[in-house]
């Protein structure tokens, strides 16, 4: 937990989101600005600034937010085509620096 992250405060119930979601590692919440129809945004319950921070440890964790990708896929016929995106750096558009990755689905996606 950290305490100036909003991923942070959003896991520990200090601010309210939609939870999709959830099981020991990982939250799935609405993005507050969806960029489409479904817009998912996949979040590790430990605090990690971006892929460049995960250890070896970190293995599972880094397994779990994929296979939670292919749960949301399976469990909406809207979802079952999908995109994911991660920004790692605020010179490539990541604003909160907790990882997460943006489950996006629901029309056609250029
Ligand atoms: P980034 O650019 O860091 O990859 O994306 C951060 C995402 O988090 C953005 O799409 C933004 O809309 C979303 N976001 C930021 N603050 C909040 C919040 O308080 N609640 C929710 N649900 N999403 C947020
Ligand atoms: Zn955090």
């Amino acid at each position: 937990m950290k305490s100036d992250c909003v991923f942070c405060k959003i896991i520990a119930g200090d601010i309210p989101a939609q939870v999709v979601a959830e099981n020991a590692e990982v939250i799935v919440i609405k993005d507050i600005n969806p960029r489409a129809p479904l817009h998912y945004l996949i979040i590790p319950k430990k605090h990690v600034p971006d892929i460049s921070y995960l250890t070896p440890d970190d293995h599972q964790l880094a397994g779990s937010l994929l296979m939670m990708a292919q749960e949301l896929s399976q469990q909406d016929p809207n979802a079952r085509e999908f995109r994911l995106i991660s920004n790692n750096g605020a010179t490539v558009g990541q604003v909160v620096f907790h990882i997460h990755l943006h489950f996006l689905a629901g029309k056609v996606l250029s």
